[in-house]
């Protein structure tokens, strides 16, 4: 393809709106324009890498089995209301009216659809397993479409649903799709982790979610520098600590001490001297409405979703300053356990510090000698979120906090929609059994987007060779009869051998053709110019090699043999 016969438009300047680095880099480069909020164009590019997504992904699916449907994106109200979703989903749901006042909406997910599909067409056991999946466009009004094609309202997914005769066979299929999970995000290339979402609260059913590890990502995750453990910061489990500080029947008796003005740990700790992790962190929070004192170590912070779930509370939040007066009778930075008349909850590597320093419920005062279990008592509980550097409650090395980008679910899903709808078959003995069901998608367009995330640089995007739109980007200088020779063979020779090339044919500067190279991000840039064709060479720099005093020369005669080796060797890499 040349740029000059094409649509390949670049942008000096971000986009206003743009929040994130792959809005910003797939708008400049010429990827995806915007139509409305939440809604994308895209342009040859965009849809090239796209496609690459698609074909992973589609390979995958096919290798595990699954077999490819397509359901339709506009649906009849009914399979909502039937599943109660047409509630549920509320404004999220996009809704519409055809011309006879029929109620429709356009899809957000399709387990009733699917559902439908299945309970028409399944009978007998012998119809069983079934693995069907789509890579179809989705709708989801969401409020605040943000991030580009990172969140935007209408998006593409895969979507997967296994159809099985009981439990066991279920989860057979949903680790046949764990696997082929791992081979998609393992081709792409992507730095990722599988974090299991499993805690119980979902009636013991699996799921897991595929995070890809960014700076900019939404959620939080903890995962072991050492081993395969991830899990979201709400449900990260660390061992406790041992017990700290000197044998406690040694310690003294506790103390009054004067801290004026002294409310942070930071403060107080500066000027008592001692270290934060000798500190009891005493806090207010209101769980359903009630005032419960919440105590941490010094260093440590109170995960809110930790605490509502050891407490059995469904709202949890801080109190205000005045709660905080009427719990503790002193002001903020100066509550403590000794002495405090409601709940008290301690977290276990609080409880663990034999002499500690905590509030005197008494504004300007702190108390120092302070034991759990004899000079006050508290429930201890396991509250505290993970930092950077705990121990990985499965191997003991250190887990490390990173921020990622939910791109995959997969989810043992259970009878919750085959139960409801109907969904039964006759096992061998005749009876009817309720078909179990998993569900398992991949965010297309979020792939795309979560790919610039991780893979750019402050010049553009660095694609891995297999999501790349073309695999080579040849800079054509100056349009000598010599150069233009050298060019149409080398892409020729390239695309007989099924390497993707891009020519920049424009007759632009070379620094601006060298800009747009970096912006668009194709992992190989060769420069044909007549100086370097006087020596029969071409240049050759990988677009992920930031010096470009690292560009190497390479023979005219064997530029396409190397590039199509070096092409291959990456694709091969990651398959
Ligand atoms: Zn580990």
């Amino acid at each position: 393809m040349r740029i000059q016969s094409g649509l390949f438009p670049t942008l000096r300047e971000a986009p206003s709106d743009a929040t994130s680095v792959s809005h910003v880099l797939l708008t400049r480069a010429g990827y995806v324009r915007r139509v409305g909020a939440g809604i994308y164009s895209y342009l040859p590019l965009g849809l090239r890498v796209q496609r690459k997504v698609e074909s992973i992904v589609r390979e995958e699916m096919d290798r595990a089995g699954a077999q490819e449907v397509l359901l339709p994106a506009l649906l009849p109200a009914e399979y909502f209301k039937e599943s109660g979703r047409w509630d549920v989903f509320g404004e999220t749901l996009l809704r519409l009216q055809d011309r006879k006042g029929g109620d429709y909406h356009l899809g957000p997910t399709h387990e009733e659809i699917i559902v439908d599909m299945v309970r028409r067409e399944v009978k007998s056991y012998r119809d069983l397993p079934l693995n069907l999946y789509q890579i179809q466009t989705k709708f989801r009004d969401e409020p605040r479409p943000r991030g580009g094609i990172l969140r935007g309202r209408e998006f593409t997914m895969k979507d997967a649903y296994s159809f099985d005769v009981d439990e066991g066979a279920a989860e057979r299929a949903y680790e046949g799709m764990r696997v082929a999970y791992t081979r998609v995000f393992d081709r792409m290339g992507f730095d990722y982790r599988m974090v299991n979402a499993d805690t119980g609260a979902m009636g013991g059913k699996k799921s897991a979610e595929f995070q890809i590890l960014v700076q900019s990502g939404e959620d939080v995750i903890a995962a072991c520098r050492q081993c395969d453990y991830a899990a979201n910061i709400e449900v990260a489990e660390t061992p406790a600590f041992p017990a700290r500080g000197p044998e406690p029947g040694s310690v003294p008796p506790h103390e009054k001490i004067h801290t004026p003005g002294q409310r942070s740990i930071e403060e107080v700790s500066k000027f008592l001297e001692s270290a934060p992790d000798r500190f009891l962190k005493s806090l207010v929070y209101i769980c359903d409405g009630t005032a419960v004192l919440v105590v941490v170590r010094g260093d440590h912070a109170v995960n809110e979703i930790k605490l509502g779930r050891a407490l059995g509370a469904a709202e949890v939040r801080m109190a205000e300053a005045d709660e905080v007066w009427r719990a503790t009778k002193a002001k903020v930075g100066f509550a403590g356990p000794v002495g405090y008349s409601g709940r008290v909850v301690i977290d276990r590597d609080a409880a663990s510090i034999s002499d500690a320093i905590t509030g005197a419920n008494e504004t300007d005062y702190h108390l120092k000698h302070v034991q759990h279990g004899r000079d006050f008592e508290a429930e201890v509980v396991n509250v505290r979120e993970i930092i950077d550097g705990d121990a990985c409650p499965q191997c003991g090395a250190s887990l490390g906090l990173y921020r990622g980008i939910e791109a995959g679910h997969i989810f043992l899903l259970g009878t919750r929609y085959t139960e409801s709808m109907g969904a039964s078959f006759l096992d061998d003995k005749g009876v009817q059994q309720t078909i179990v069901q998993g569900c398992y998608g991949i965010g297309v367009s979020r792939l795309v987007a979560a790919a610039v995330e991780q893979f750019h640089d402050p010049n553009g995007i660095t694609w891995p060779m297999a999501l790349a739109p073309y695999h080579v980007h040849l800079v054509q200088l100056g349009n000598s009869p010599e150069v233009d020779l050298a060019v149409r063979s080398i892409e020729q020779g390239l695309e007989s051998r099924g390497v993707e090339v891009l020519v920049d044919d424009r007759d632009e500067r070379p620094g601006s053709k060298f800009k747009d190279a970096d912006l668009i991000g194709i992992p190989l840039r060769v420069t044909v110019g007549d100086r370097g064709l006087k020596q029969g060479q071409v240049e050759l720099k990988p677009r992920s090699e930031p010096d470009p005093k690292k560009a190497s020369l390479i023979g005219l005669d064997s530029a396409v043999s190397t590039l199509v080796e070096q092409v291959q060797a990456a694709l091969h890499a990651s398959a």
